[in-house]
């Protein structure tokens, strides 16, 4: 499966640093790990988890090589502060 969403070419994703550990998630969208940690954070979901495997694989844009994990991280604060607007 691969990503084929505009989140792609964001430059949001620009700043997040490189990890290409495969025990991280490599090759897998950056941005999709961002809507999912967004999603988790509009509901302040007490618990998280990244699932890596029911992420799509990425490797082009502004999120090749990003780490998950960072972008994830990201995507749940954004969501959180979103929550309170
Ligand atoms: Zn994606």
């Amino acid at each position: 499966m691969r990503c084929e969403l505009q989140h792609r070419y964001s430059p949001e994703f620009e700043g997040l640093p490189n990890d290409q550990s495969k025990f991280n998630g490599r090759h897998k969208c950056a941005g999709c790990a961002y809507e999912k940690g967004m999603e988790s954070g509009r509901l302040k979901a007490s618990s998280i988890t990244i699932d890596f495997e029911s992420l799509p694989n990425s490797q082009a844009g502004t999120v090749r090589h990003k780490s998950v994990q960072a972008a994830f991280a990201r995507g749940y604060l954004n969501g959180v502060l979103e929550s309170y607007q």
